[in-house]
């Protein structure tokens, strides 16, 4: 068996103490021990997302309470606004289009982040629009996008914000309250060094006296029912026990590390990660790069796929492919959660060989090893 290394954007490594946590012996929910696992974490749970308000726990992927915001919030022909830089703004479309939303979408070009006076024209535009939904860190490009301009927009008025920071959360800088998003959507897998399984959802106020007014069906993402337990630490159904326990050792690293200083280490890993990618003569793809992960465009004539499957049949390194129409064009590394300096070392020197079998020789063996230490170690 080979050792492996997971350097996707989703599912992310676990560390060891997280996995010793999670094969805990299962405990009964409904007991005063469990209800103070509750508490502590639906506290910590706001410090990751830098809000006062309260973050809700569903047992689903990331997908599920992107589903709940739309859900819960709108009603048949509500307009809204869905911001589509790749694959993970299609989904917010795709989901507000199941429930009979009334969609303006905007493109911006992949790898793009949307301006803000381009959001404050459609706005302007359109004065019924109801709700803005789009992506922190738009995972299909490694893109991060200008949330706090779009939230100047939004604040105060009678308009929802909801962001996907499903991928973005812990290492792009996200600030709910202070940027006045109403809705932050993120997941177990990336940032929160867990493995697949929990969502996560801020709710602020403004975005409680929306869901008065929606009538779509729901039911196990009921809002409603979900704060109303949330205010007693408990949850309507039962949790996914062992993942709530290993959330508490989780936010303990989060809080040990200190989220401000996450944010800071994850950029200096993304900037080393791009200037390594410079060093081997590539081109990252984004103009707008996200802190949780790199997107290097393959060399030409060199399928992004077979990058992918060499590094992790031959050595163990599971890195991504494009998806859609980038899925041959470009391979992510990402870097999130428990990955740190020394997996981008170990990624990139395995990349250096992976190339070159490839038949892309175009850099001095260890060029972009060397890159990374200068940037990294200084
Ligand atoms: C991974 C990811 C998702 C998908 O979440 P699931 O947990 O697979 O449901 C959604 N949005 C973004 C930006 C992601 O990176």
């Amino acid at each position: 068996m080979k050792r492996r290394y997971l350097m996707t954007p989703g599912p992310s490594p676990v560390p060891s103490v997280v996995r010793e946590a999670l094969a805990c012996e299962i405990m009964h929910h409904r007991t005063d021990e469990f209800i103070e696992i509750l508490k502590e974490i639906n506290e910590g749970l706001k410090y990751v997302f830098c809000t006062k308000n309260p973050v809700l726990t569903f047992a689903s992927s990331g997908t599920g309470a992107m589903e709940a915001a739309v859900t819960n919030l709108f009603s048949v022909k509500d307009k809204v606004l869905v911001i589509v830089g790749g694959k993970f703004g299609e989904r917010w479309v795709e989901i507000a289009k199941s429930y009979g939303l009334d969609i303006v979408q905007m493109n911006v070009e992949l790898g793009n982040s949307p301006t803000a006076a381009e959001v404050k024209k459609i706005l302007d535009e359109n004065k019924d629009i109801k709700g803005v939904f789009t992506t922190l860190s738009e995972t299909s490009t490694a893109t991060v996008f200008d949330i706090k301009g779009i939230g100047s927009l939004t604040k105060d008025k009678n308009i929802l914000l909801i962001v996907d920071a499903i991928s973005g959360l812990g290492q792009d800088a996200l600030l709910t309250d202070e940027w006045g998003i109403d809705v932050v959507v993120s997941g177990s897998q990336k940032g929160f060094m867990l493995p697949p399984g929990l969502s996560f959802m801020s709710v602020s106020e403004k975005a409680k006296s929306f869901m008065k007014n929606s009538t779509l069906p729901k039911y196990y993402f009921s809002l409603a029912k979900a704060l109303k337990s949330y205010e007693k630490n408990d949850t309507p159904f039962t949790p996914a026990v062992s993942l709530i326990v290993g959330l508490k050792t989780s936010i303990n690293l989060i809080k040990n590390d200190g989220i401000e200083n996450m944010w800071a280490n994850f950029k200096k890993m993304s900037q080393a990660a791009q200037q390594a990618a410079l060093a081997l003569g590539l081109k990252v793809f984004s103009k707008c790069p996200s802190s949780s992960l790199t997107a290097i465009v393959s060399p030409a004539g060199i399928n992004a796929k077979d990058i992918v499957k060499k590094m992790r049949k031959e050595y163990g390194v599971s890195i991504a492919a494009g998806q859609g129409e980038l899925e041959q064009k470009i391979f992510r590394i990402a870097h999130m959660g428990w990955i740190n300096e020394q997996d981008l070392i170990m990624c990139f020197s395995l990349l250096e060989k992976v190339l070159r079998d490839c038949g892309y020789t175009n850099f001095k063996i260890g060029a972009s090893v060397a890159r990374l230490q200068e940037v990294i170690y200084g």
